[in-house]
Order: structure tokens, then sequence, then C-alpha cells
């Protein structure tokens, strides 16, 4: 019997990751994450697995980020038996990330239900609950870093530090196939490869000759501007400068977990230095206060020079875990900052703080790390000049703004470094976890420099290759796949209708009168009966 891998997420997308390998002895995960950004994609979350829970015997998670471990509770309810193995770092993150995201389905069903109620559609039910976040926690099991574990029999897998979150990890495997017989068959997932130099991580660290390496792309077709300590806290001191000058508040969208950590040393540190306005710096998030504890517990594993505990103590620092602390916040006016989640801008208190100031020409909004395709962050990256926020329809008049610094992902430079120093690669180099353009940067980046083209595959969502023989071969899934490689790769219809009524309601309202607006509407009216 061979060994197959089944491409079930973060295929010319980056999220959704999870792989299945299938091998002589049984069948294993590498992530179960969730599908974020467009609602195709998000779509999937409520499907059937492409495969049955109850078949997979282990887990390997690579690290927290939900895009990552996020359908792990759906898999547990839904009947996976086996252990989820991690590092303890993030274990300890998941033990907060997983039932906040169970809340999060919670809560986004309520309020879908309520408009569906409205309009006589069907009650949706959600992905899972805190509660099945909360059981899932249980199949959990502790790795360290650096030494082999059985998997299963005839598997075997060492985790090494990613340096891209607190606990993340690349996951080396070994598997017993005739193929290589007597040595086995090795392959390498990255999980997510943090860049050089990154606040509170080591730089990224595995080891070398693998028939196989499956690779992230997120910053694939990007170069950095060249950071340092020094440059991203000048950078980070210059946008709370100008924000204060616009006399507003500054918005820090950013993910819980790390971001939020690295922003509040440095926002502190700049406070304490004079080097920017003393003002109050709101946490508002309950994940990030829980995943602030976390850090302080793991300091030790973190980068020494730098004091947490000082800095997570300081006065300027609120921690607004309530509802109502939260709505407090929003009574203020003049320059304070913000931070809270989602990074992304699609879930999250974030959305009621950019309900409030988005509008507003004094309010700022930074934006601190990667911005998916079809999420709201995505749209004011690309300069929107009006969203859709819940429904409302909000200008866009805030000063919107980006730094680079703190992101947790290697560049595209970077990430081809990471790939060379695991030659030799014998069989295959899959590049997975990116947008098209940024996986098609990357292999334009490597191919024949690193490995040779031949060498080199960008799988599509719900791809099965076999990997015993001497190069992986595609095997035919048409029948079985969730999704054309299209509705993957292409802003979906929901996205084009949203920047369609935006576009229609600027021409109306910059209509001369109301007379021109009459003509307008009667002629878009033509237009849509001449299709019918
Ligand atoms: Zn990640």
């Amino acid at each position: 019997m061979s060994v197959t891998v089944r491409f079930c997420g973060a295929a010319r997308t980056v999220t959704g990751s999870c792989y299945l390998l299938q091998t002589p002895s049984g069948r294993l995960l590498v992530d179960c994450g969730l599908f974020q950004g467009q609602k195709t994609l998000k779509q999937l979350n409520y499907g059937a697995f492409p495969f049955q829970p109850a078949d997979i015997n282990q887990v390997l998670l690579t690290h927290a980020h939900i895009d990552h471990s996020g359908l792990l509770p759906k898999l547990v309810r839904e009947g996976f038996r086996g252990r989820i193995l991690a590092t303890r770092g993030t274990i300890d993150l998941c033990s907060y990330m997983l039932p906040d995201a169970g809340s999060i389905q919670e809560s986004e069903v309520a309020s879908l239900n309520r408009r569906n109620s409205a309009r006589g559609r069907a009650e949706v039910t959600p992905i899972y609950t805190q509660a099945d976040a909360i059981d899932s926690l249980e199949s959990f099991q502790p790795v360290d870093y650096e030494s082999w574990i059985d998997v299963m029999p005839g598997v075997r897998a060492r985790y090494w530090n990613a340096g891209h979150l607190l606990g993340s990890a690349s996951i080396e495997l070994e598997v017993d196939d005739a193929s290589t017989s007597p040595r086995p068959l090795r392959l390498l997932f990255s999980g997510d490869v943090g860049p050089d130099g990154k606040l509170l991580e080591p730089d990224p660290k595995a080891p070398s000759g693998f028939d196989y390496v499956i690779s992230e792309s997120t910053y694939g077709d990007r170069l950095r501007t060249p950071t340092s300590p020094e440059l991203r806290r000048q950078r980070l001191a210059g946008e709370v400068r100008d924000a204060a000058a616009a006399n507003g508040a500054l918005l820090i969208p950013a993910f819980a977990v790390e971001r939020t950590q690295e922003l509040i040393a440095d926002l502190v540190d700049l406070m304490n230095h004079g080097e920017i306005p003393t003002a109050p710096i709101f946490l508002d998030s309950p994940l990030a206060i829980h995943a602030t504890e976390v850090f302080r517990s793991h300091a030790a594993s973190l980068d020494p020079a730098i004091d947490i505990d000082r800095l997570f103590n300081s006065p300027n620092l609120r921690f607004t875990e309530t509802v109502d602390e939260s709505k407090a916040i929003a009574k203020l006016t003049g320059f304070h900052i913000i931070i809270a989640a989602s990074g992304m801008c699609d879930a999250g208190r974030i959305r009621h703080h950019l309900k409030r100031w988005l509008w507003n020409a004094h309010a700022t909004v930074l934006l601190v790390g990667y911005q998916a395709n079809g999420t709201l962050g995505r749209f004011l990256q690309d300069g929107a000049k009006a969203v859709r926020i819940q429904g409302d329809e909000i200008k866009v008049a805030a000063r919107i703004r980006m730094i680079d610094d703190y992101s947790g992902h290697a560049d595209g430079a970077e990430i081809a470094r990471w790939i060379a120093a695991r030659r030799p690669i014998a069989r295959g180099l899959f590049l997975v976890h990116g947008e098209e353009s940024a996986i098609t940067g990357l292999a334009e980046r490597v191919a024949e420099r690193i490995i040779p083209t031949a060498k080199l595959f960008q799988p599509v969502l719900d791809d099965v290759f076999e990997l015993s023989g001497t190069a992986p071969r595609l095997l035919d899934v048409t029948h079985r796949r969730r999704l054309t490689p299209e509705a993957v790769t292409h802003l979906d219809w929901h996205n084009d209708m949203s920047g369609l009524i935006l576009d229609i309601n600027d021409r109306i309202a910059a209509a001369a009168d109301d007379r021109a607006r009459g003509v307008l509407i009667r002629r878009l009216r033509r237009a849509l009966e001449s299709e019918g």
C-alpha cells in the first residue's frame, strides 16, 4: 500500500490548513484549520469533511492559529478519537483560542439567524459551540521540540521551532514505505514559518534531506522593507505620532495572540521613553488578555531581552474584558489607542470600533498583519471608499495605514532561503498556504535556482498525490472536489455584489440632482431588464 497526501485546505489560499496523509498503517492529519475570508471558502466550514473523522488515527498540529486549529472541535465532535499532538505552548494557546472561536461561531450564527428569520430563511447551526471546543481540549497531548515521537506504527514525527508564534512548529515525518525501504520516506510540513529577527521568537529551525517538503507561501511574492528592532519601533512611533496629531482614535486590528503582545511591548516602551504621546492603550479583547497571561507563563522560552512582566504592568495599559467596558471605550473622543481582534477585521470587537470610527477623518486604522482576500481588512488595505459592516454601509474617511514590521511570516526571500536549507529535496516541493500570486511568485523565486522546475508542485484544493513513486503522481479526484479550483482563487460573487451595490450608491449620491438620480436608476433598471 502506498502513501498519499490530500490537500484538504490551504491550497491557493492562506486559510483552512489541513493535509490528510494516508500511510500503510493509518491516516493522520497535519492541521485542521478553519477557512476564513471569502464566503465560498467559509461555507466549507459548515460542510462535511472530505474524509471520515472517525477514520483519522492522529492529528499533528503545527500551531494554534485558528486557520490551522479552528476545525479541531468539529473533528472531535464528529467522531475523531485519536490524539492531537502539539507543543505545550500551542496547547496553552488553544485552550483559550478554541473556546473563543466556538463562542464567535455561536454569536455569529445567532446574529445571522436574526437576519435570516426576518427574511424568512431557515436557521443555521454553528459549526461548533464553545462547549464542543472545551471538549476537544481533552484530546491534546504535549510533545517536545526536537525529539522523535511515535505517532503510530511505522510513522514517527519530530517538531522544530518555526519561529512564527509561541509554540509554533515545522513537523518532520518519517513513514515506513516500500518505495524507499530500508530507509523511511521523509517529509517536512513547514507550518507557518516566522521571519528572521522576529520580536519574542527565535529564528526558524529545521533539518535537511527530505523526499518531500510542503512549504507555506504566504508572502512568497513579497519582499518586506528591511527591518530591525530599532527600525520597527521608529516606524511604529511615526505612525502613532501622526495618529495623535490627527486627534482621533488609533485602531489597531490585531491577532489576539503574539502580534498584540508585540505591539503592547513596543507601545509601552515608546511611551516610557517619551517617544510617543502618553495615552491609554485599550486591549479590547478577552482572548488577547488571556493570551497575554500565556505569554507571561512561557516568558522563559521567549526573548530574554524583553521584560514581559514590566511592560504588561504599565499603568497606560487598560484591559477591557467585559462587553460593558468595551462599550464604554466607544464614548471616548480624541487620541487613544485601541487594539482589538480580529487582525483581518472579519470578526470580533474591532468591527464595532470600525463602525464607530471609519467615517471619521480624525481616526487612524493601522493594519499590522496579513489581510486575506475577501476580508474587511483587505478591502481597507486596497483603498475601499466604503465598506459593509454587519449589513450597514460605512464610508471610509479614516486614515488607513500599514506597517509590515510585525509580520509573523517569512517574506519571499526568507522562505526561499528556508527551502534551500532543507535540500536535498529528492522527489518534490509542494507550495501551499498562499494566494495564487504568492505561490506563483515563490515558484519563480525557487524554480531552477533552488529546485528543478519538474519537482515543483502547486496543488489545488482537494488534490490527492501519491507519494510512493520516484515523483509525486496526481490522482484523479474530479468527482470528490468540494469546490472548483477557480472558486478558490477568484473573489466570489458575494464580494462582486457588495462592490456593485457600493458603486451604485456612490454614483447615485454623486448625481447632480434628484432628476439625474431618476435617470440613472431608470437606466440601471433597463440594463437589468435587457439581461432578463
Ligand atoms: Zn499562523
